[in-house]
Formats: structure tokens, C-alpha cells, sequence
């Protein structure tokens, strides 16, 4: 069996696959094996799916290579008409998009509200690459007289794709949508917790006419299928979201094999900047969301919060307040802001880092316990009194924990604000334009927010300076990552030596 009848409270009855996805089939790993699929918001099993080996990994990576020949039905179908399977399957996508939220909310245990807003945010970028698949040109290059050069973008070939379990199907989208418009062929790994709605979204991909081969979906384990993806001999490159961690064993594999090339978007930890000019409503509301958005599991968390020491106090109180209003319960019910975090390791790791913010001292000033019996949830929590050499405020705790602090002036936030090995993400708030300007280009980030947080859209780059990451991901930018240069260089002079 490949494919079960399960429910949701949102869309009722629904087909999930289970098996790997594999030249537009649903398939059984061949080694037989299957793994449990947990409902964070009950702890209990939701069903079984099909778990890819390395074996399995090498026969989808044959499917894509045997796709990606030169000859084959994708490598010679117009730019455009590639486009146009893109925006099949973002017109796919919106007529299920309410099915596709409800298996998120399910799997991972986001509340259906964000769900929605990550179907929204797929659909976008599934559409944005289409239009860039018949865009994308080379150059002419003259050098001198007689001789005509040009560069050419080709697809980079076969990607390998990881993707983590905070954002299941934005981070497919993320990652497939480019390389498809590109014209590479790609195997990507499900994470092991949130396996769900890649197979739905795969079902979609056959349905929108996808060649066989061009798209493979793997559900599996990160040391097993996912390193046999970063060290695969005939992957062209692989892309990779997640830790920082396992960021290092990705490009040590790929070094260490065929030298594919390697994109990483890994961790962070983020700081959100208060000046006492800004409105102080609108901060509040930006750092509660900058944090508490999709329970603190975001690579980009505002996890670090700054306020001007004229503000401190008062901004504290409020911002405590703020959080112990939003709504922590049931993924499905439509007012939930939190639900659960997404496993018991996650819940664990997170409680750990409580536990040793307590034990070094800092505050706590609201939270710092579970919330309700059953289900991995934790409430909303802030730390206060805080160094800036804790633990708490250097290692990302990927989860509804976010430490406070207070700063005098620009130049004192920038060298604390500054002080971390991560550069993925940071955020400003100020009605002064200059400051904005200044410590914008002064934070060491790939994204900085100026009056707002975690406002992504597919069109902008996204991405890591220092050790939050290799490449930028969104934008025209990701184009560079599944396409290389050609350069053609022809010599109308003759012979010249
Ligand atoms: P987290 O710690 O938040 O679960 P990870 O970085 O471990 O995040 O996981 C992100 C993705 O990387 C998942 O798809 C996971 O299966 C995969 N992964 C984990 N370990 C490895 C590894 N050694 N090689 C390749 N992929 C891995």
C-alpha cells in the first residue's frame, strides 16, 4: 500500500500517499522499511510512511539523471512550456490549498491560520519562478575584433535537495520551484518529522505533467537517506536547509565526494533592535511576531531583543503582556496563534535551554513551562536580566524562548547586536531615518527588517551572512544556484600561433 484515507478536522477524509515518490510513482523503499509519522498536538501516531535507503536514493537519483539527458522530454521542452507546468502546478496548489494547509497544521502542528499563509507563500513562489523560466539569458562579451564570446546559464544538472520540518512545503517550494525553472532535475528529502505534505504536493506535481523523473520526493532519515544525497557521486549539487550542524557534515560530504556544489541556509540568532523613538505599539507587536511566529522555530527568530534603556522597563511589561495573549492550543482551531512544538526531541532541547537560562540567572519574566498535559506545547517565554555571554542568548534554542536586554546608544547595540556567529537575520525599529540607514548597514545579516519582522517574499533574497549560510535562496538570485556558465569563446582570425 502507498497511499491511506486519513482526516482532518479542516477538510475531512483525504488521500495521503506514503510511498517514495519516484519517476511520477508511488513506491515502497526497497528495503521495506516504514517509520511513524507523530501528531505533535497529541503525541499520538498519525500513520506510517515508506522510509528511502540508500538504495532508494540511488534509484531516484537514476530517475532524475535518466530525466535530465540530453534528448530527454524536459531537456528539450521550450523554456516556456517549463514555465507553464509551473504555474499548473501553482494553479494545483491554490485549487487544494485548503487541503494542503490542513495536512501542514496536522504534520507539523502549525495552526491552520499560518498554514494557510504558508500555502499562500508557496503558491507565490511557485508562480514567480515561472515566469523566470523563460528569462533566463547569458551574455555577449566582445574582447576584440575577430573574435565573438558569449556565456550561457545551464541547468546545473541533478539536485540534490534537504529540507528541514519548520516550514515542510515552503521549504519544497523553495527549493523545487527554482531549480525546476532552471531545467535541473532534483531528488529531495522530506524531514523525517513532517513527511506529509511533500507527498501531497508531489501527487501534484504528476498531475500538473511533470515529466517521470524530473521531480523525486524521498521520505527518510537524515544519517541514512540524507547523507547518502550529500555524498551521491552523480548529484550536480545539493541544497540544504537546517542546522548549522549538520550544514558542516553536508559540504564535509560533498567536498569529500565529487565536489558537488553546496547552498546552505542554516541557523540563527537574530536580534531585534527597539529604539526609543519607535512606536512602541508596533514594536511590540513586530518583536511578539518576530519570536512567537510559528512557535519560535524559524531560523530567522527574533530571538535576541534589544530596547533603548529609556524604554526598558515599560517596553518589557508590555511586550509580557503582549505574549501571554497569544493563543496556544489546538493547530485546528482558527483563533490559535502557537501550536506545539513539532517533536519530543525539539520539546526536550527546548526545556533544556529554560532550564539553563534559570541556572545561569537570567529572569524569567513570563512562560518557562509547558503548557497543558498532552501535545509537545511550551508556553510564550521571556527572559530578562540577561548577559550577552550566556548560552540563552548565543545558540539558537529554536523554540518560544527569547531573552531581553537593554542598550544606551546605536553604536553600544551594534557591538552586542553583533556578537554572535550567526548572520541570518536582524530587525530595527525607529521613526529616525538616519538610525534606520546606520544600523542597517552596520548589523551583520543577511535580512534586516526596518520597522517589521519576518516579512519574507519570494522575490527578495534570502540568506546568511557568517555561519548562517552558503548562497541566497528567493529572488533572481536562486537562479544562480541551479544554473552554471557556459562561456563560448570563438576565434574568427585564424591560426595565431
Ligand atoms: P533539526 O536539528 O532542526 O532537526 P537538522 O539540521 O537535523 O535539523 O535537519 C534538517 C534536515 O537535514 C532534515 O531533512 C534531516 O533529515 C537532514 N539531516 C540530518 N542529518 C543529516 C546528515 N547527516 N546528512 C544529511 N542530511 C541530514
Amino acid at each position: 500500500m502507498t497511499s491511506i484515507q486519513l482526516e482532518t478536522p479542516v477538510t475531512g477524509k483525504y488521500t495521503q500517499p506514503t510511498g517514495l515518490f519516484i519517476n511520477n510513482e508511488f513506491v515502497k523503499g526497497k528495503k521495506g522499511q516504514e517509520f511513524e509519522v507523530i501528531n505533535p498536538a497529541t503525541e499520538k501516531v498519525t500513520c506510517k510512511v515508506h522510509e528511502a535507503t540508500e538504495e532508494d536514493v540511488d534509484i531516484a537519483v537514476a530517475a532524475a539523471r535518466k530525466a535530465f539527458q540530453p534528448g530527454s522530454e524536459w531537456r528539450t521542452m521550450a523554456t516556456a512550456d517549463r514555465g507553464k507546468l509551473l504555474l499548473k502546478l501553482a494553479e494545483l496548489f491554490e485549487k487544494n490549498a485548503e487541503m494542503l494547509a490542513a495536512v501542514e497544521a496536522l504534520d507539523n502542528g502549525k495552526s491552520i491560520s499560518m498554514a494557510r499563509g504558508d500555502i499562500g507563500a508557496c503558491i507565490g513562489c511557485i508562480r514567480y519562478y515561472a515566469g523566470w523560466a523563460d528569462k533566463i539569458h547569458g551574455k555577449v562579451i566582445t574582447t576584440a575584433e575577430g573574435s565573438f564570446n558569449y556565456t550561457k546559464r545551464e541547468p546545473i544538472g541533478v539536485c540534490g535537495q534537504i529540507i528541514p520540518w519548520n516550514f515542510p512545503l515552503l521549504m519544497w517550494a523553495w527549493k523545487i520551484a527554482p531549480a525546476l525553472a532552471c531545467g535541473c532535475t532534483l531528488v529531495l528529502k522530506t524531514a523525517e518529522q513532517t513527511p506529509l505534505s511533500g507527498l501531497v504536493a508531489a501527487s501534484l506535481v504528476k498531475e500538473a505533467g511533470f515529466p517521470p523523473g524530473v521531480v523525486n520526493v524521498l521520505s527518510g532519515f537524515g544519517k541514512t537517506a540524507g547523507a547518502a544525497i550529500a555524498s551521491h557521486m552523480d548529484i550536480d549539487k545539493v541544497a540544504f536547509t537546517g542546522s548549522t550542524l549538520v550544514g558542516r557534515t553536508i559540504m564535509k560530504a560533498a567536498a569529500s565526494s565529487n565536489l558537488k556544489k553546496v547552498t546552505l541556509e542554516l541557523g540563527g540568532k537574530s536580534p531585534n533592535i527597539v529604539f526609543e523613538d519607535a512606536d512602541i505599539d508596533e514594536a511590540i507587536s513586530w518583536v511578539n511576531f518576530g519570536i512567537f511566529y510559528n512557535h519560535g522555530q524559524c531560523c530567522c527568530a527574533g530571538s535576541r531583543i534589544y530596547v533603548q534603556e529609556s524604554i526598558y522597563d515599560k517596553f518589557v511589561a508590555r511586550f509580557k503582556e503582549r505574549a501571554e495573549q497569544n493563543i496556544v492550543g489546538d493547530p485546528f482551531h482558527e483563533k490559535t496563534f502557537q501550536g506545539p512544538q513539532v517533536s519530543q526531541l525539539q520539546y526536550d532541547r527546548i526545556m533544556d535551554y529554560i532550564k539553563i537560562g534559570k541556572e545561569e540567572g537570567a529572569t524569567v519574566e513570563t512562560g518557562g513551562e509547558r503548557h497543558g498535559d498532552v501535545g509537545y506545547f511550551i508556553k510564550p517565554t521571556i527572559f530578562s536580566n540577561v548577559k550577552n555571554d550566556m548560552k540563552i542568548m548565543q545558540e539558537e534554542i529554536f523554540g518560544p524562548v527569547c531573552a531581553i536586554a537593554k542598550f544606551k546608544d546605536a553604536d553600544d547595540v551594534l557591538e552586542i547586536a553583533n556578537d554572535t556567529t550567526y548572520g541570518l537575520a536582524a530587525a530595527v525599529h525607529t521613526k529616525n531615518l538616519n538610525t534606520a540607514i546606520k544600523v542597517s548597514d552596520n548589523l551583520k545579516a543577511g535580512t534586516v527588517w526596518v520597522n517589521s519582522y519576518n516579512l519574507l517574499h519570494w522575490s527578495l533574497p534570502f540568506g546568511g551572512f557568517r555561519q548562517s549560510g552558503i548562497g541566497r535562496e528567493l529572488g533572481k538570485a536562486a537562479l544562480e544556484n541551479y544554473t552554471q556558465i557556459k562561456t563560448v569563446a570563438i576565434n574568427m582570425k585564424g591560426a595565431m600561433f
